[in-house]
């Protein structure tokens, strides 16, 4: 980057604050890299027994010469500029740009589709097989934001690859095709809600957003942070009841990323952008966590009251402390947005979620605990009527107000809402 023209050093820095706009104009996916180049991705990838106890897994130890932190270290920050090697590739038409990582063979669906607000992630998840949905959704997202600036491509594509075997391929709803669908979701905000014009992310903190999306609800047991703590189970003890799930999901990433060479995703950046990346997805998984929904009500309504008193300035960059706040806005939203999806794809998400807080229930009725969510009282429309009343519509009340392109969840909500009130009497 320090020795390219002045010239190439504006574009780049363009580039950089990422006018998605602009760069998707200049970047079309090209259909035909889409191609299988890994034999093992058509198999299963390593089937990991989701276990309760992450210390009882395998480990790859680090030999003292597989040091990743040293090899960041080395790399020189100057100016709080990201030191990008490969990044005068991006003047290379289209065709050779290199960095593109090649996937498996998804020509039965078109690009747009999994760019679109109505893309059927059910639909696309049978078409290439549960082993390949994330890896192949999040390929799409790597390629269409340059990741290639930040992240290694193969060891990206060894990283998904982990990431989407330690999702529990039993539990029915916190599932690999739960992390794409999140992925995919807060991806729609950028093209379609024009987010990043309040959000004003650098390409860093968009970064740190879709690793947290894929990895956010990593090696879910299918159970809840209440049930872990009634039990007083091992992770309750270690993370002294404090979002219990959410501190193993970011814990068990990085235990991936520091114990496994081929899937440390950050070794071509520098200590310093690896420090912010870490950060950021520390706060975004532990955000996820639903006791802190009100934070992210609160954190809104100032937004608004900002808009509205003519307190906010488009202009200005936002503090640290808000740019992590509306990174967790993001993924929080995009957790919860199962009924601001078209009715046939909501449906299954909800039945989906049902069956898992049911069988918590039934756990609990086991254990002789207070019981959260039985299936004996509550039916699916009811549960869905109540999420969608306490939980969906006035969180959306708000982030459409924030960000009023995204209108078309909102329809959608109210859409959900009516085949249920019909149902019900
Ligand atoms: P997470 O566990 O990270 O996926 O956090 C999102 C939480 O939101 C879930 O654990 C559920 O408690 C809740 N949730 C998301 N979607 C639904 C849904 N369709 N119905 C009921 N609860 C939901
Ligand atoms: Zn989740």
């Amino acid at each position: 980057l320090n020795n390219s023209k002045p010239k190439n050093k504006n574009l780049i820095k363009e580039l950089l604050l990422l006018n998605l706009d602009d760069k998707q104009k200049k970047f079309k996916f090209n259909k035909d890299l889409i191609q299988q180049i890994n034999p093992s991705s058509h198999h299963s990838p390593n089937r990991v027994k989701i276990d309760l106890n992450p210390s009882s897994g395998s480990r790859i130890m680090n030999s003292p010469s597989n040091n990743n932190n040293s090899s960041r270290t080395k790399k020189i920050k100057k100016n709080n500029e990201v030191n990008f090697q490969e990044s005068h590739k991006l003047f290379l038409p289209k065709e050779k740009i290199p960095k593109t990582i090649k996937t498996i063979n998804i020509n039965l669906i078109s690009n747009e589709d999994i760019e679109s607000n109505t893309f059927n992630i059910f639909q696309f998840d049978k078409d290439v097989g549960r082993e390949n949905t994330l890896l192949s959704i999040s390929t799409y997202i790597y390629n269409k934001f340059f990741f290639s600036l930040l992240i290694n491509s193969d060891k990206f594509n060894n990283w998904c690859q982990k990431i989407a075997g330690g999702y529990s391929k039993t539990i029915p709803y916190h599932t690999s095709l739960h992390a794409a669908d999140v992925a995919q979701t807060s991806f729609t905000y950028f093209i379609y809600g024009k987010i990043n014009n309040m959000c004003k992310f650098n390409n860093i903190s968009i970064c740190s957003l879709f690793l947290s999306c894929l990895c956010h609800d990593f090696k879910h047991p299918g159970l809840n942070n209440n049930f872990m703590k009634e039990i007083k189970h091992e992770l309750a003890t270690r993370y002294n009841d404090i979002s219990i799930l959410e501190n193993m999901h970011i814990a068990e990433t990085f235990k991936i990323i520091n114990e496994n060479k081929d899937c440390d995703i950050f070794t071509d950046i520098d200590s310093y952008t690896y420090k912010q990346i870490r950060k950021e997805m520390i706060s975004c998984v532990l955000s996820t966590d639903m006791f802190y929904h009100s934070k992210h009500i609160e954190f809104m309504n100032k937004i608004i009251e900002k808009q509205k008193t003519g307190n906010f300035n488009e202009n200005i960059n936002n503090t640290n402390e808000d740019n992590q706040n509306y990174l967790n806005l993001i993924i929080h939203s995009a957790d919860i947005s199962n009924p601001t999806k078209p009715f046939n794809i909501y449906i299954n998400w909800g039945k989906l979620v049902y069956e898992e807080l049911s069988s918590i229930g039934d756990k609990e009725k086991e254990y002789g605990i207070k019981c959260s969510f039985d299936r004996e009282k509550l039916t699916l429309e009811k549960s869905q009527i109540s999420f969608i009343d306490y939980i969906v519509q006035p969180f959306y009340s708000n982030f459409l107000t924030i960000f009023p392109k995204l209108q078309y969840l909102n329809d959608n909500v109210n859409m959900c809402h009516e085949p249920f009130t019909n149902i019900i009497p």
